[in-house]
């Protein structure tokens, strides 16, 4: 099996050959952890954006839509708790000069130890077949009780140290010896809290200019036009407002291609309840979510729920749904009771009433708020690396294929002449011509047909339509399937309702 490392690899080299991320700027060496997306990744990025918007918006009666500035007004953010409290702790090398963040250090280094105590438990799950018994092996054999013992103690330290005092995160370090992963120093500086937020300034003198900051999360927008739009919607509680937009964090360590970017996407849905209802709303967000991405087809087994026992200062509960990434299970979207935090602090910043009558319970009240919050790059990250697969065929070579949900796909059908003559291409550019008002279709004559249908299935192109020369007699063409490489002869006037079928969002959304 290949190594999780050059698996990563392969995602990241296939998504630039076959034009779905370059990195921003590329001409210039790149921006670190800023990407650009080209012609496949910004339809993909796009059905993916629908997808969400079909379900949250579109199918629910309840659910507007909404799409704020990236400016605010700056106390935004200080009502927000933005301005004192969005901090990552971070720590230089002073040999190397390198900057990270502390907390991850040291879970990196944590997570090597329990590493060891996994391969110790594959290693006797190997040896003794059928009759391991896991639970009995990880509380008696002593060298694996040591390793988890040693990762849960650090890892709790950490996790006390990041709440109370952050020169304990680096006495930490200095204990266990943590060196610079890149040069191996361990002569480091004191651990500092470093502000996410990207700074600008609205204005163009300097005095008078005012200091402005890129939203670093788009549900603000949503809680400062809360009234506006219960009050022009006659919306009444429980009701949602769903945004998707850039977002901006300064994150200090970005890695791991667009799974952790500085410039990214969310699409966030706030949904406002009475007081005392979000525990059962928020479960019933939280199930929804997990059905929407179980939708995809990418398999149950790639998903799991992290439930929070440490909460932030809004939240009265959350879960975060992870994904199995090439690098291993983390957070694809969060789920928050964000209690009344929000609204409350931004009646207590403006002075003015955020707060909703009800007319059933002939009161007023601020509402409740259950937010759903997913990265639209982190989605597209999920699909993509999990639908790129190597396959060995029956003759023994190999294909790349992007297996992408049909619905989520940047092309839906390549239409192909068999040769470029005899009005080959003629038919198929007509055919071409009829479904593009429905379909993104492509045309493509250049080089032998198997190596054009191995190109559209490194694209995730569903399908491939091929005219030859029975079609000149019999207005019939061969459609490629392409994930059984079976070839079906239909008539021309038929391909509609075949690729229909396959992929309109009804067909997956059904599936919820
Ligand atoms: P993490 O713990 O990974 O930094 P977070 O808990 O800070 O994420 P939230 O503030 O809950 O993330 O944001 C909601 C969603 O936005 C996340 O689940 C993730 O999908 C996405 N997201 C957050 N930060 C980034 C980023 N730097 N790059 C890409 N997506 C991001």
């Amino acid at each position: 099996m290949a190594k999780q490392e050059d698996i990563f690899k392969n995602v990241v080299s296939h998504a630039k050959e076959y034009g779905f991320i370059f990195p921003s700027s590329e001409v210039y060496d790149g921006l670190s952890a800023v990407y650009d997306y080209a012609q496949n990744g910004v339809e993909l990025k796009k059905n993916i954006r629908e997808y969400w918007w079909k379900s949250m918006v579109q199918m629910n009666d309840n659910i507007v839509g909404l799409d704020a500035a990236i400016l605010m007004h700056p106390t935004t953010w200080k009502a927000s708790g933005h301005v004192d409290a969005f901090n990552d702790p971070l720590i230089d090398n002073k040999d190397s000069k390198k900057r990270y963040r502390a907390d991850v250090l040291v879970e990196d280094f944590a997570e090597k130890i329990n590493q060891k105590a996994q391969k110790e438990i594959e290693k006797a799950r190997a040896r003794f077949g059928d009759a391991f018994n896991e639970e009995e092996f990880v509380t008696t054999n002593a060298r694996v009780v040591e390793y988890l013992s040693k990762y849960k103690e650090i890892l709790s330290r950490l996790a006390k140290g990041m709440t109370d005092d952050l020169q304990d995160v680096k006495a930490l370090i200095d204990e266990l010896e943590i060196a610079d992963p890149e040069t191996g120093s361990k002569n480091w500086t004191d651990v500092k809290q470093f502000n996410l937020m990207f700074g600008t300034k609205l204005g163009a003198s300097a005095d008078s200019a005012m200091d402005l900051y890129l939203r670093p999360e788009t549900a603000q927008g949503i809680f400062v036009n809360f009234l506006n739009v219960q009050k022009s919607g006659r919306m009444k509680v429980p009701f949602g407002i769903a945004q998707t937009g850039k977002a901006f964090r300064n994150e200090i360590v970005a890695r791991q291609f667009i799974f952790r970017m500085r410039e990214f996407e969310q699409m966030e849905m706030q949904f406002f309840v009475r007081p005392g209802e979000e525990m059962q709303w928020y479960h019933h967000w939280k199930e929804a979510r997990l059905k929407w991405h179980l939708s995809l087809g990418l398999g149950k087994e790639n998903y799991r729920f992290h439930d929070h026992e440490k909460l932030a200062h809004y939240a009265n509960a959350a879960a975060d749904i992870e994904f199995n990434f090439p690098f291993g299970f983390k957070e694809l979207e969060g789920i928050h009771s964000r209690t009344d935090f929000d609204l409350k602090a931004h009646e207590q910043y403006s002075g003015r009433k955020l707060q909703y009558f009800d007319p059933e319970l002939n009161e007023n009240y601020v509402p409740y708020v259950v937010e759903t919050s997913v990265g639209l790059d982190r989605m597209f990250l999920a699909v993509f690396a999990t639908s790129l697969q190597e396959e060995v065929l029956e003759d023994g070579s190999t294909r790349t294929v992007l297996k992408l949900p049909a619905v989520l796909a940047p092309t839906k059908a390549a239409v192909l002449p068999l040769v470029k003559k005899d009005g080959l291409p003629d038919i198929a550019k007509k055919i071409i011509e009829d479904l593009k008002w429905d379909f993104n279709v492509a045309y493509d004559e250049k080089d032998a047909v198997g190596r054009r249908y191995r190109r559209q299935d490194a694209l995730g192109t569903p399908f491939c339509i091929t005219v030859d020369h029975q079609t000149i007699e019999d207005e019939t063409v061969t459609i490629r399937h392409r994930d059984t490489m079976k070839q079906d002869r239909v008539k021309i006037s038929e391909l509609k309702d075949i690729i229909e079928n396959e992929v309109s969002m009804k067909n997956w959304l059904m599936k919820m």
